[in-house]
């Protein structure tokens, strides 16, 4: 296994954030609306082929309403193994997306299920500050986050450590933040995916309303 999976066989930048915030209004936002409704998270994950157009092969939701295990990534990838063998890619194949970054349970999920990459679109602390969730950087912190045993360490240095490994022999990650930023300012899809981006930003922003103001007491332990 090579010291951090590769990226080398995707799209360039632009295309790979078109294709993800297209997904996520076209395809996510409606499941997840409907979900959100019934009181589950504004969670969505989708899978697409790599090649030869990042095609989707599946798309999924948060349904904590069933089970608290059962996250936007983790219904997506139980979706992807429903899919017949010989009708479907191998994981390696294929790109996995997240609407928001993926806590530790979806991050094992990924692991587990095979994918060498993935990218996201809201971070942790969007998730904590403007979702008003905080539950991924509180586990991270509280249950894998181990202070070293170096007496050098201060506590602002265990504050300011990653809360994982964005690349490492399993898979390479990174946000639509960092996709955008490698979109040259003067190409004309700068603004194009800006504008998509501030379309889904403001979609976001409603449901995240609705599920504040309908989650109630659903029996989901972390709501
Ligand atoms: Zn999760």
């Amino acid at each position: 296994m090579s010291a951090v999976a590769s990226t080398s066989d995707l799209p360039s930048p632009a295309v790979l954030l078109r294709a993800f915030l297209r997904v996520t209004l076209d395809d996510i936002v409606p499941k997840t609306r409907a979900n959100v409704a019934a009181g589950s998270k504004v969670f969505g994950a989708s899978v697409h082929r790599k090649a030869p157009g990042l095609e989707v092969v599946t798309v999924g939701t948060n349904t904590e309403t069933e089970s608290p295990l059962l996250h936007g990534e983790i219904q997506t990838i139980q979706q992807f193994y429903q899919i017949p063998r010989d009708e479907r890619p191998e994981a390696r194949d294929t790109v996995f997306f997240c609407t928001h970054e993926p806590c530790s349970l979806c991050l094992s999920g990924i692991t587990w299920g095979g994918w060498n990459v993935f990218y996201y679109l809201f971070t942790y602390e969007d998730t904590r500050d403007a979702f008003d969730i905080p539950h991924d950087i509180n586990i991270l912190e509280q249950v894998f986050r181990v202070p070293s045993t170096c007496a050098h360490e201060s506590s602002s240095d265990l504050a300011a450590r990653p809360l994982y490994n964005r690349s490492n022999a399993f898979f390479t990650s990174a946000s639509c933040a960092d996709l955008l930023a490698q979109v040259a300012d003067d190409s004309p899809e700068k603004d194009e995916l800006k504008a998509l981006w501030q379309e889904v930003r403001s979609v976001y922003g409603e449901l995240s309303g609705t599920y504040q103001a309908n989650k109630g007491d659903k029996g989901i332990p972390m709501a």
